[in-house]
């Protein structure tokens, strides 16, 4: 099991967990790794941290200029430009946007599979579930076409719930 840092061209970041790096790179080019807050799927692996403050710039090059304060929608920025401080005001949204998610979605638990399936064929109703399945799992519910979102909750917001 691989967890993944991602992010999408509009700067979201988020967590995507794979088989391996060849099960992320074969997602990825199935557009199947999606950014869960505005569906692109142009998704690239994040550089950690210390190496994205460095970008493209040549060690010598001058220090860089006064960056804008932290905003949490950083449209149209580019992930190489973003700043420390951006990156971790997105980290603090997404920690926002999956607790969100744990507080409107129902958990089930092993059983997400089984339930994404029966919805998907209408044997239950729908509604919002989340829980664990394996990437076997969440392959093959891709792979009928239901649309799973790979999403790793931070500990914080499982525990808010229960
Ligand atoms: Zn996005």
């Amino acid at each position: 099991m691989k967890v993944l840092d991602l992010h999408c061209p509009q700067g979201h970041l988020f967590e995507g967990w794979f088989a391996s790096e060849d099960d992320f790179q074969n997602q990825l080019e199935r557009k199947l790794v999606l950014c869960p807050v505005c569906g692109d799927s142009s998704i690239t692996k994040r550089l950690s941290a210390p190496r994205l403050n460095l970008g493209a710039r040549p060690p010598q090059a001058s220090p860089p200029a006064a960056v804008p304060p932290a905003t949490v929608s950083a449209q149209g920025a580019s992930p190489s430009a973003q700043t420390l401080e951006q990156l971790q005001a997105m980290q603090a949204a997404w920690l926002q946007w999956s607790r969100k998610v744990a507080e409107q979605t129902e958990d089930v638990g092993e059983h997400f599979a089984d339930e994404a399936r029966r919805m998907h064929y209408g044997e239950i109703d729908e509604r919002a579930i989340r829980g664990q399945a394996s990437p076997e799992q969440a392959m093959a519910l891709l792979d009928e076409g239901i649309a799973v979102v790979p999403l790793a909750l931070p500990e914080g917001s499982k525990e808010k719930l229960q």
